[in-house]
This record gives structure tokens, sequence and C-alpha cells, in this order.
């Protein structure tokens, strides 16, 4: 169905220089981001002479578990991949790092995020000839370095980088370099790590979180800034900044939902970050209940921040199933509804006879929250308040975190009071978005320049829309021609 190819994705990236067994350090990276990404997975390595690549379908698990895998993966430098795409072809040929011959030699590349003017710089390459072999925004970086008239790779780069708009977060491997390049705004995630090095000099990392440092051991160096292109070689690391500075945009939705709660983001954990924002919800949107309850895993933090405010007891009213992978519930909207009932069970023994507090990060179709009020209900509780650690989600993202088209989004057609009566809870509210800027350290949210990207709850896009621009036809017709 040429309706289901999506252009954007959310993933998560991992790059190794110097670091002994690199493939085996960036699958152990990967792992740790394995919840940007279930659908497929990639490692390039280097080994000092040639290039060497492994894709797969699945978890990270799944395929570098294999000692066959990872034995075709020598060399100390590395790039990785996550993918994850909840609709759309789940073919090889879409899983990224991408690689690529040139004149000056190989080049792989993997991505995270999302080009805003991906369809018309493809449409734009296409007329020009260039061959497209996937759907991924990421091989428009690779077409535009190829016929970009430049010499070297950095400068290539540079001119590529330059003519695409988006928010994203790139590692790319060539044989000289490891190269970390994030969007002008610093929508997306990336961080630079320093671990031993393979020949006791100084080992260096790049991973979308810091989760995927700790996990190695590496130490973390510094958040790679928007708009810079950050170049890893055994000299160490140089900085350039080819973009016209901008007042930085993060996504703000990284700390309410994305992230792993042990990740720091831009100096602010993201544990603390959702605790804060359940403190913050409890003073702007009490509830006379008994106890708070989260819908685990996203909404533990911030029902322990609402608990430790309010002063209601927190307790696990709601049971996960841990072995229900993301992916099996993904799709449809009948899959959503049967995925629920094995992700979550209400814990009876918690529940029954009591006025619960239920707290989520956030509401999108409401599919969700509806099944799990129903669900604490028929576990006996005597009334449901549910609270939400985001603002009302009224936009979809074009930005690289897959949201659904705006319609199907519950908060840009109904009012709170609506969406309560649908969700069938007792009372409902959401985090307003001053609240959650004062929870994430800042005064609030300054009109003319916020801080942070919140387009998912504001509409406020910081980032032109380029191919939204396109008519929905021509989108589709390109989509045809790439079949
Ligand atoms: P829904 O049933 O569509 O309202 O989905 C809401 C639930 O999905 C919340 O409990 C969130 O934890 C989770 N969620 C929110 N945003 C995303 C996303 N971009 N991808 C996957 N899950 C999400």
């Amino acid at each position: 169905m040429i309706d289901d190819d999506k252009f954007h994705e959310e993933c998560g990236v991992f790059g190794a220089w110097n670091v002994p067994d690199a493939a085996a350090i960036t699958a152990l990276g990967l792992h740790a981001l394995q919840h940007r990404g279930q659908e497929a997975t990639g490692i390039v390595t280097h080994d000092g002479v040639r290039f060497h690549s492994h894709k797969g379908m699945g978890l990270v698990g799944d395929n570098y578990g294999d000692a066959k895998v990872m034995a075709a993966l020598p060399g100390s430098r590395a790039i990785g991949h996550n993918r994850y795409a909840t609709t759309g072809e789940t073919v090889l040929r879409n899983v990224q790092p991408l690689f690529a011959e040139f004149e000056f030699g190989g080049l792989a590349v993997g991505h995270n995020g999302n080009l805003t003017n991906a369809h018309t710089v493809r449409r734009a390459l296409t007329r020009r000839g260039c061959l497209f072999q996937s759907t991924m925004d990421s091989e428009v970086f690779v077409h535009l370095i190829a016929i970009s008239l430049y010499s070297n790779v950095v400068d290539r780069l540079i001119d590529a980088v330059k003519q695409v708009i988006g928010a994203y977060s790139l590692v790319a491997l060539t044989q000289d370099l490891l190269i970390g390049v994030r969007d002008p705004l610093g929508v997306r995630p990336l961080i630079l790590g320093k671990t031993k090095g393979a020949d006791g000099k100084v080992g260096w990392v790049l991973a979308s979180e810091t989760c995927a440092l700790d996990i190695v051991g590496a130490d973390f160096v510094r958040d790679v800034e928007p708009g810079e292109i950050v170049l890893i070689d055994d000299r160490g690391v140089e900085s350039i900044k080819p973009f016209t500075p901008a007042p930085p945009r993060f996504c703000v939705f990284e700390y309410i939902y994305f992230a792993r709660p042990d990740s720091v983001m831009e100096g602010v954990s993201v544990y603390n970050a959702r605790k804060n924002i359940g403190r913050v919800l409890a003073n702007e949107a009490p509830a006379e209940a008994d106890i708070v309850v989260p819908v685990p895993d996203s909404g533990v933090p911030a029902a322990m921040g609402f608990s430790e405010a309010s002063g209601l007891a927190f307790e696990l009213g709601i049971i996960r199933n841990h072995y229900v992978g993301r992916t099996f519930i993904e799709p449809t909207d009948q899959i959503r509804h049967l995925g629920v009932r094995l992700k979550h069970s209400a814990n009876r023994a918690m529940i029954e006879g009591k006025r619960v507090v239920l707290v989520d990060d956030s509401i999108v179709r409401g599919t969700t929250s509806q099944k799990i009020v129903a669900m604490v209900r028929a576990a006996g509780a005597k009334e449901v308040h549910m609270r939400i650690a985001g603002p009302p989600t009224t936009h979809s993202c074009f930005y690289g975190i897959d949201t659904p088209e705006r319609g199907k989004l519950l908060a840009a057609r109904n009012s709170v009071a609506e969406m309560a009566k649908l969700i069938g809870a007792d009372s409902l509210a959401f985090i307003s978005l001053d609240g959650l800027y004062r929870a994430l350290g800042k005064p609030g949210r300054d009109a003319k320049a916020p801080a942070f990207c919140d387009a998912c709850f504001t509409g406020d896009y910081p980032i032109e829309l380029t191919d939204q621009a396109e008519p929905r036809e021509s989108q589709m017709s390109l989509l045809a021609e790439l079949r």
C-alpha cells in the first residue's frame, strides 16, 4: 500500500572510533537504544582496509547474538542504527546504515529524524538521473554528496546538509573519519562520549542518548551542539558549524516519552524531568483520590512525582507484561486494542474499591487510555481520574516522532471534557504548556522564543514543512515512481 510508506522514522544511532571490537560495542550501544527503534538494525564497520556490513530485520539481540554475524564485522570503527517504523514496507533496502562507494572511497550513513524537504529534494535528484534504492531520507544525503562538486568528503557533506531542511542527527563513517551531525535547531539528540581506545589512546563514541554510553562504560563528554558537525579521527574531535546560528529547539517529547529515563539530554535528566512534570501536574490538577497508579512504563516517573506532591500513595495498580514487544502492538487499530490487553493488566488487589489517579505520558489516538480506564474500572475502581504528563497532542510531528495524521489525534478534534467522556474517565487533566516548561527548569514558555520544539502541542513548527506544501497527489506519484 503506497499510502503506508512513510519517509519519516524514529531511530537510534551509534558510532565508535578507535574502539576495540567496535561492532560489539556498537551492538551494545544499539541494545541500550532499542526503545528508539525495533523494526530493523544495521552495523557498518571499517577494519582499516575495507568496510563490512550487516543489516537485519527485528531486534538487536536477534541479530548480533549470532557469533558468525559478529565475526564478519571486524574493525575498531563502526556506526550502527536502529530503525522504528510503525507502518510501511518492511524491507532490507530500507534498513540503515546506508553504504555507498564514491570516488573518495566508501561512506556509511545512519540517521535519526526526518527531513521536511525530502520529497522535494528527491524529486529534483530523480529528475537529474539519481537512482534511489530505498524510500529513506538518508539516501538524499548520499546522492547530494555524490553529485557535489567539492572534492573532499567533508566539504561534500557540508554542501549536502545545507540543501536539506529537517530535524535530524546523523552518524557517518568514511575510511578516515567518524562524523556526527546535528540539525541546526538541535531538535533530535546526539551526544559525544569517550572511552579507552583500541591502542591505549582515546576511543570516541557518538550516540542518540547517554544510556548507550553507560552500557559500554564510556564517559559522557558533551552533547553535540545544534548545527554542529564533529569530525573524529585519531587526532581527536574537530568541530565545524556550517549553519547560520539559530536559537535551539530541542524536542520536548524526548523528555515526556521517547528517551530512556536514565538518559541525560541537554544537561537534564529525563527521569528528573518526568518526576518534575508529575509534581507540577499534581499541583495544577489535583484529584480527590486514594492512590496514584502509573500506566507502565512511560507513566512511572511522572506518577512518582504526582504521588510525592499530592501525598497520595503510589501503587503499581497496573502490571506490564515485558515480553510483549512494541512492534507487536503497532500497526492496525484492531491490533492496538488487542495489544493493550496483552501488555497491561489490572492489579485488582490494589485497585478494588479505590479512587484511582491514573498517570500516563500522553494521549495520542486515545485507544490506550480508553482500554486502561475500562480495565481499571472492571477491576473494581470506584473512580478513575486520568492525568497526562504532556499537554494535549493536537498536531502531528514531522520531525521524526511517529504520530498519526492530525485527524486521528484525539485532542485535535475534542475538548478535554469531551476526551474525558470518550475515554470514560471521571476526570481528565493535562499538564499545561507553561507547567511543562517550568518542570524542565524554564521560567515558562516564551511564545516569541520557545526553548523547545513543542509543535505537537502547539502547531508552532520551527522548521519549514516544505513537503507538506506539495500536493498530496504529487507525493503519492513520487512514491509510485520509486517502486
Ligand atoms: P494512543 O492509544 O494512540 O492514545 O497512544 C498513547 C500511548 O502510546 C501512550 O501511553 C504513550 O505511552 C504511547 N505513545 C505516545 N507517543 C508514541 C509514539 N510516538 N510511538 C509509540 N508510542 C507512543
